[in-house]
């Protein structure tokens, strides 16, 4: 039988690292001898990323389709899997294409035959999709992976909020508070404080866990509760179970820890920092946060990037902030923004593409995540054919296992993107915002320091400090000021 072989090398460094085109050449042929195939040709894609490049722009393996084509050829022999695409979307598509020629795939190092039916099982696993399952399989499996195994037995009790128990199953589905769930998640991450997530989710008369008004503490224990990063409590302890959906990432974890230590931080009423601007600040030089330094025998306040303050002078050398300057312009910044048709004028363009854009919006994210919920029923699917029904060897798990992830990771950040965009064109938001900013303006000379620092914490999402201007990012837009002078490396506001 004649066959073809696919080679594809990408610039990724753990791909350069470990297959090289020779390496993977022989590996086909090798595999190819022993089932008694000549392969003919060798098509190769050297330097395309699997996963950036769409498959149809890759010229090797677009040549390699006209190839089979026109000469017959029932088998194309891959080094993996991941040398055909690291898209399971780009891999289904291939793998059809390929069917209509009756051809099918082979890869080498996994020994999957996709005309057979072990190899079949594979692309079903990949098509039959529709549950949600926990990320990152494989940490789970290397630390016990007979314990998770042992906890399918979920012994009840309330199910966290935005999933129910499926008792026939056994397993948690998402149920109707889902959507408040991921609203909370990518508030918390866009570093909303509790009290805010709260107030905006009573506005929109959305029901708390117990059927009534949000509270900042019930929006806290939703952020805290293990079970979202993927944990569940057995025998008193915590253990990482993939019945537990990973809701929120590593990434979000650390962001919302951040988030909700800069309200711990406020300490006790009365000992409130006086600093109003620190966890919002940021060095525009090296992007890390900026602290206050007191500075000389006067302990003047200065703002300082937490490199320098930390004596990476290496690492950034922006100058120092005065502290008294730039409060005091942010604040005058921000009451203007009332005065001046800043926020009308937002409004007014998010009333003009609103609807069609935010329409066009949510049924992309729609999309997306059912994508996304396919992908990880795979997943789910893949860890039970080899830990359960024991059809599947580790090594294959690991390696599907990883072109998995990487699909489930790009849909994810897709996703979160897409719901930054809605954001900006959500009107009722918007106009909420405008009265958060008028009752800024009138009030804020009146409250206390620490009431102050919460407030402005509420209206704005960080402040990028460059040296000509600081960029403000409101939830809304960007808005930017000028700084007045630099002295001896310190830079002024005011
Ligand atoms: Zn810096």
């Amino acid at each position: 039988m004649y066959a073809v072989g696919y080679v594809r090398q990408s610039k990724e460094r753990k791909d350069r690292e470990s297959i090289s085109p020779e390496t993977q050449i022989e590996k086909i042929k090798q595999f190819a001898k022993l089932q008694e195939t000549k392969v003919v040709k060798i098509f190769r894609d050297i330097d395309i990323s699997g996963f950036r490049v769409h498959y149809s722009k890759r010229t090797g393996l677009m040549d390699m389709l006209e190839y089979i084509k026109a000469n017959n050829i029932k088998k194309v022999y891959v080094y993996n899997l991941a040398r055909l695409s690291r898209r399971i979307k780009d891999f289904l598509e291939i793998t059809n294409e390929l069917e209509k020629y009756g051809c099918s795939v082979v890869s080498a190092t996994e020994m999957i035959d996709m005309s057979t039916p072990q190899g079949r099982l594979f692309r079903n696993i990949m098509l039959s999709f529709n549950e949600y399952y926990s990320d990152s399989l494989s940490a789970t499996i290397h630390d016990n992976h007979m314990k998770n195994v042992e906890l399918k037995k979920w012994n009840g009790g309330h199910a966290p909020f935005g999933f129910s128990w499926n008792k026939a199953d056994q397993k948690f589905e998402k149920n109707k508070d889902y959507e408040t769930l991921l609203l909370i998640r990518e508030k918390a991450v866009n570093m909303w404080g509790v009290k805010k997530i709260s107030n905006h989710l009573n506005r929109r008369n959305i029901l708390s866990p117990n059927g009534g008004k949000w509270t900042s503490q019930a929006v806290k224990y939703i952020l805290l509760n293990p079970f979202y990063r993927g944990y569940l409590q057995y025998d008193g302890k915590l253990y990482e179970s993939p019945l537990a959906p990973k809701v929120f990432s590593p990434e979000d974890w650390e962001k919302i820890q951040e988030n909700l230590n800069r309200y711990v931080n406020l300490g006790p009423r009365g000992k409130a920092t006086p600093h109003l601007l620190t966890g919002l600040l940021v060095c525009g030089a090296c992007n890390s946060r900026m602290e206050i330094r007191y500075n000389g025998s006067n302990r003047v306040r200065r703002y300082i990037c937490s490199n320098r303050q930390n004596g990476f002078v290496d690492k950034c050398s922006s100058s120092l902030l005065d502290a008294d300057g730039i409060e005091q312009a942010v604040i005058k910044h921000i009451k203007s923004l009332t005065i001046t048709r800043y926020i009308d004028q937002i409004i007014e363009e998010a009333q003009k593409i609103s609807r069609p854009k935010a329409n066009d919006l949510k049924s992309e994210i729609r999309h997306l995540e059912r994508e996304l919920e396919k992908v990880i029923q795979g997943q789910k699917e893949l860890y039970e054919e080899t830990f359960i029904r024991k059809n599947v060897t580790k090594e294959r798990f690991y390696e599907m296992n990883r072109i998995f992830e990487e699909e489930r990771q790009r849909l994810e950040e897709e996703i979160k993107e897409l719901y930054k965009q809605m954001n900006a064109v959500d009107i009722t938001y918007i106009f909420d915002y405008k009265e958060e900013l008028e009752n800024f303006s009138t009030v804020f000379d009146a409250l206390s320091k620490e009431e102050q620092r919460t407030a402005i914490h509420s209206l704005v999402d960080k402040i990028v400090v460059h040296d000509e201007c600081a960029t403000i990012h409101l939830p809304v837009g960007k808005t930017k000021i000028k700084s007045t002078s630099n002295k001896r490396g310190t830079l002024y506001f005011m």
